[in-house]
């Protein structure tokens, strides 16, 4: 499957179909190195079907986007708060259902007493129980505060402003005259936008570029995406629409400045209609 698309549910139903002893599904919610969504609620309900088990990635979906344990049918949903929560690293998040569970304790050589463990882990987010290790005090403070952060602002704000700060970017970079990484925008996240690079121009260049002119660091490609695509990140507190005019004005300042043909200016000039066209909603 080529990177710049997504996963179809109907092509893993057909797969499940034909290898009905698969027992286990992973899937990555927001591939983050090529900028694209997984419709995990629509590949949860067909694994759920198969009677299989789902395991989600959503390290850089959860708390940026609308997506969830429950809505996807789960059994184990790994996020981080390092992302979309813009947490301290080090900490995971994992959500496991109580057919996941069954499905544990049902082995005998589930691990234990090991940092691989989930039964260590079952009852230790209960104020009575122990945790199994030492706990990292100082990330769980920082988690603490990102949750009432998360929940004083509101989901549903938080997700919309990711939501707009990728459409002021997407638009920015269309009308600049560069392409988008993802074959279709319905299938491009609100957390990170890939950009395909021009014709003759490598990724690797133009990040040097953007950081040396204006300071502003973008990521690259992984492995055979390796200098075909920048990826502009808004993630957590880099969710702001202002940020996507600066990500478009260093992107397109950079490619200008390695021979590429960007309109620089009616970038700007679309992100920022993008971005009033939200206020004056
Ligand atoms: C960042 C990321 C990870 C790894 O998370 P770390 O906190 O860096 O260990 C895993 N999956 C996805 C989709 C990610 O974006």
């Amino acid at each position: 499957m080529p990177y710049d698309t997504a996963i179809d549910p109907e092509q893993v139903r057909a797969f499940l179909e034909e290898h009905p002893e698969v027992k286990v599904v992973c899937v990555c919610n927001h591939d983050t190195p090529s900028g694209t969504l997984n419709d995990i609620d629509a590949i949860g309900a067909v694994v759920a079907e198969a009677g299989a088990l789902l395991l989600v990635d959503a390290v850089s979906s959860w708390a940026g986007m609308p997506t969830s344990p429950t809505s996807s049918q789960a059994a184990v949903y790994v996020t981080g708060p390092n992302k979309c929560l813009g947490c301290p690293p080090s900490l995971s998040l994992v959500a496991v259902s109580e057919a996941a569970w069954a499905k544990i304790e049902a082995n005998p050589d589930a691990p234990f007493a090991s940092m691989l463990s989930f039964t260590d882990w079952k009852n230790a987010w209960k104020r009575t129980e122990p945790f199994p290790f030492t706990p990292s005090v100082a990330e769980l403070n920082g988690l603490n505060a990102a949750l009432d952060r998360y929940l004083e602002e509101g989901p549903e704000a938080v997700w919309k402003r990711h939501a707009l700060t990728a459409r002021v970017c997407r638009e920015g970079i269309k009308a600049m005259g560069v392409e988008l990484w993802p074959v279709s925008e319905d299938i491009a996240s609100p957390t990170a936008t890939a950009v395909k690079m021009p014709d003759g121009i490598d990724a690797g260049p133009v990040l040097v570029e953007t950081r040396a002119r204006y300071g502003i660091s973008m990521s690259a490609g992984r492995a055979e995406t390796r200098g075909k695509l920048i990826r502009i990140g808004h993630m957590g507190p880099t969710a702001q629409p202002a940020y996507a005019l600066l990500a478009v004005s260093a992107m397109g300042g950079a490619l200008k400045a390695l021979g590429a043909k960007v309109d620089v200016a009616a970038g700007l000039a679309a992100a920022q209609a993008a971005w009033d066209a939200a206020i004056d909603e």
